[in-house]
């Protein structure tokens, strides 16, 4: 693996290192983390999103006519290590501009891609991705939210559900059956779906450490108009599953994510107990620091593979097993500081930590997934 920047990679990180100075303020760093229900926090993040827009620094990895910088991969890396080590926060639509944005620009009209992503990127709008349904999370394929065309729209009747910043949407990029009598894989549709449309209802989720990041979305006869249709009909499966992510570095985020949280959380022992003299805390410690390091390796693989034009499947497959390590660490951490901790340090944050560290294993793919998927995709094992 090769990791030496080149000049103007290094001149790409001074100018981000600059703007992030003179911008990141303390308000921001502390919100974060921010909590569902805290509406002023939330408005300070929206607020933040469109000044990193403004200044060109939300989407480095898009193209330039969208709104992005066009960055190389190398670039992108810096971005992740340098955004994350700052603390800044990232885009309230973390999952609009990762997942559903590169399906616009690939299926979208010039007219969506010109109207949606750049109120995407500031937050002036709010994005929510409507996938797993009760019986539906690991097997979206079976997913059963129906919609029927008729006449210029699409009628929806169905449930959605842990569907992220649901509550807080005015769109959604819905997945839906259109044709009931097709394999399962092959009568989806997606459709970009205004949330005021009559027929929508919305109920929260409250979640063990009372916050609300999600909601249970409810579509009654909802008229979508059919030009809501995002790639072919019943080609949704294709939309799911679309490559044409342009941030490829994004693995980095994983890494330097947990690196700041170990060095964040010694700090808090130290000012709190006297547990950095215990031996036990120590290995404890040590082992994480070493984790950490074994999931740098991992992403720096995925990366690599990206980056020297190895194939997609490596990419991808090592991407799945960080994501597994990460989980893990995570989850590890959370254990070890609440142990230490409880309820001390930095506004119980450890405490908080470690009630929403179990969804590290379940979001974006759960770790049993990701095992199958590193078996077949990294090992080489079968299917069966
Ligand atoms: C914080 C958070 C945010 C989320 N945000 C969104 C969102 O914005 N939009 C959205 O659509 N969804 C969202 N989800 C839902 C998420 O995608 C699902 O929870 C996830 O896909 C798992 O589906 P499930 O909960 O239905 O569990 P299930 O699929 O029912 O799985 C239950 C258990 O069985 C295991 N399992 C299932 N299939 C297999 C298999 N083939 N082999 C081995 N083990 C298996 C799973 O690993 C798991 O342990 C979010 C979830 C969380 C926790």
């Amino acid at each position: 693996m090769d990791f030496s920047y080149p000049a103007e990679v290094e001149q790409f990180r001074v100018e981000l290192r600059d703007w992030l100075s003179a911008n990141l303020t303390d308000e921001l760093v502390a919100a974060r983390r921010p909590s569902g229900r805290d509406d002023a926090s939330f408005e300070l993040l929206r607020a933040w999103s469109a000044t990193m827009s403004d200044a060109g620094w939300a989407a480095v990895s898009w193209p330039r006519e969208y709104g992005g910088r066009g960055a190389t991969v190398l670039e992108q890396l810096v971005y992740t290590e340098e955004t994350t080590r700052a603390r800044a926060p990232m885009p309230l639509n973390v999952i609009g501009m990762n997942n559903i944005a590169p399906a616009i620009m690939q299926y979208g009209t010039e007219e969506q891609k010109k109207t949606l992503l750049p109120r995407m990127m500031r937050a002036d709008d709010i994005w929510c991705q409507g996938m797993s349904e009760p019986e539906a999370g690991s097997d979206l394929a079976s997913l059963r939210t129906r919609a029927v065309r008729d006449g210029d729209a699409f009628v929806v009747n169905g449930q959605k559900i842990w569907t992220s910043l649901g509550h807080r949407a005015h769109w959604c990029q819905l997945y839906v059956r259109t044709d009931p009598d097709a394999p399962k894989h092959q009568g989806i549709s997606c459709l970009i779906v205004d949330m005021k449309l009559p027929g929508i209802e919305v109920r929260p989720l409250v979640t063990l450490n009372g916050d609300t990041d999600f909601a249970e979305v409810f579509f009654h006869d909802v008229r979508v108009p059919a030009e809501a249709l995002l790639g072919p009909l019943d080609g949704g499966w294709q939309v799911a599953t679309t490559t044409l992510s342009h941030e490829r570095a994004g693995a980095a985020r994983l890494y330097a994510e947990m690196q700041v949280r170990l060095v964040e959380l010694v700090d808090d022992i130290a000012a709190h107990s006297d547990a950095l003299d215990d031996p036990v805390t120590l290995r404890r410690l040590g082992e994480i620091a070493v984790r950490i390091k074994y999931l740098e390796v991992l992403c720096q693989r995925s990366i690599s593979a990206t980056l020297h034009g190895g194939s997609e499947m490596t990419a991808f497959g090592s991407a799945s097993l960080a994501k597994t390590v990460w989980g893990e660490i995570g989850q590890d951490m959370a254990a070890l500081a609440f142990d230490v901790l409880g309820t001390r340090g930095d506004n119980a944050g450890w405490a908080n930590y470690r009630l929403t560290s179990r969804s590290l294993t379940i979001a974006g793919g759960t770790t049993q997934i990701n095992k199958n998927i590193t078996a077949q995709r990294v090992l080489g094992l079968p299917r069966k």
